[in-house]
């Protein structure tokens, strides 16, 4: 249609959204679905957080803010950033966007043009390749297998690495896998990215928190100091905090980026809500045992569903570290017919058929990039998820 722009042919549905749109539909004929497919912290938000919102908004925190953030909110983040990753940041390194997403788009809207490559580790969360798309830009990809329990080995990355490479996108803990990359595995990338001037990194740390088995994130920039100018360290408080709804994420990096971004933030939002900004700045100094009390639920959970889900034979899965997510394998179900006489060929058709015949929500591997494998959120209750593990084990029972 002429009215719409080229870049719009690049866009696609995210095969994620199509999913959620499945299991709304079938809800609405009044089924009862079971949804492991949001990446979204079922727990509330903090009441403190709550309460500092409501104080901002009743002292009159109700005006356009600065578009790269309210100062009070740049001093919390660059306590954060000093306390939690030994990273040092000046006010003028930092910017605040509408949660962690417009930070991607700021930086790939700012430096990604006709020709540009982007190396982002395969499987992948789906905005990073769609985002470089939109900039005419060409996603490659870096796999990341599960022999290697999903990390980016340096060999994967000099392999995608090219002259027109400006980018890295890293992800640890990440989505959709749960994988990490512990300091060793990162000072291995680091000496790649040394053989690479041209490359800049956006490490995108929004599960740093959600790490299980007593391991600490630690931060690409920390570990590599001499490569902090081309690194933007990502974060934001969605994950960490519940605060999915607030649309606050964050960034430190090198200052002419950041200029930039900013740049683009100021003709494309102004600066974000007041008082959300308000509310993160509370998070981020409140009490860091929230965060612990939400880990060691998310730690129970995984348990639960792992150990579940390694009964089911036909199911393989690995121990995932980090996030919320398990990454189970369904290449021994590949070829075989449901009970309700639907030939699996792919892990779509996998992810179709148990929502069709289960009701149970999940997201297909291959939406991200590496099938075929199913991507289970466990983000969601105990009991919710210990019926969806059991409908599964029907499902997969009931292949001929
Ligand atoms: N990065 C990753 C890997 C994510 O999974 C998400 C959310 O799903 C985000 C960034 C963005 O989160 P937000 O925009 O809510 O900060």
């Amino acid at each position: 249609h002429p009215l719409f722009a080229r870049r719009m042919g690049r866009l696609g549905v995210p095969a994620t959204i199509a999913m959620a749109q499945r299991a709304r539909n079938l809800r609405a004929q009044g089924e009862k679905v079971l949804s492991l497919a949001l990446g979204e912290p079922d727990f509330a938000t903090p009441a403190a957080v709550i309460e500092a919102a409501h104080r901002a908004a009743l002292d009159g925190q109700t005006k356009y803010p600065p578009v790269d953030g309210t100062p009070a909110l740049k001093a919390a983040i660059i306590r954060k950033f000093a306390r939690e990753n030994a990273l040092d940041y000046t006010p003028a390194e930092i910017m605040v966007s509408n949660g962690g997403k417009q930070v991607i788009f700021n930086a790939f809207m700012a430096t990604v043009q006709q020709g540009d490559e982007v190396v982002i580790p395969r499987p992948y969360w789906v905005s990073y390749p769609l985002i470089v798309r939109i900039f005419g830009g060409t996603p490659v990809y870096a796999d990341c297998l599960e022999a290697d329990d999903f990390r980016l080995t340096p060999a994967a990355l000099e392999a995608a690495i090219t002259p027109r490479t400006k980018w890295l996108v890293l992800n640890f803990p990440n989505n959709p896998t749960g994988g990490t990359m512990g300091r060793k595995d990162l000072e291995e990338v680091a000496e790649v990215l040394r053989r690479h001037p041209q490359v800049h990194v956006l490490s995108d740390e929004i599960y740093e928190h959600l790490i299980y088995g007593g391991a600490q994130h630690v931060s690409l920039a920390a570990v590599a100091p001499d490569l902090k100018d081309r690194i933007l360290t990502l974060n934001g408080v969605s994950k960490a905090y519940a605060m999915t709804g607030w649309r606050v994420g964050y960034v430190g990096g090198p200052q002419p980026l950041i200029r930039a971004m900013t740049a683009i933030q100021g003709s494309a939002t102004s600066g974000i809500c007041s008082i959300s900004q308000a509310a993160a700045a509370a998070a981020l100094d409140g009490p860091a045992d929230i965060i612990a009390q939400m880990r060691a639920v998310y730690a129970r959970r995984r348990e639960l569903v792992v150990s579940t889900l390694r009964c089911i034979p036909g199911l393989t899965c690995a121990m995932p570290h980090g996030a919320f997510y398990a990454y189970p394998g369904v290449a021994g179900c590949m070829g075989r017919t449901t009970a309700g006489g639907q030939l699996l060929e792919t892990d779509e058709d996998f992810a179709i058929a148990l929502l069709a015949e289960q009701h149970v929500a999940v997201v297909h591997g291959s939406a991200f990039g590496q099938g075929p494998y199913l991507r289970l959120s466990y983000a969601t209750s105990d009991e919710i998820l210990k019926e969806a593990c059991a409908r599964i084990a029907r499902f997969v029972e009931g292949l001929n």
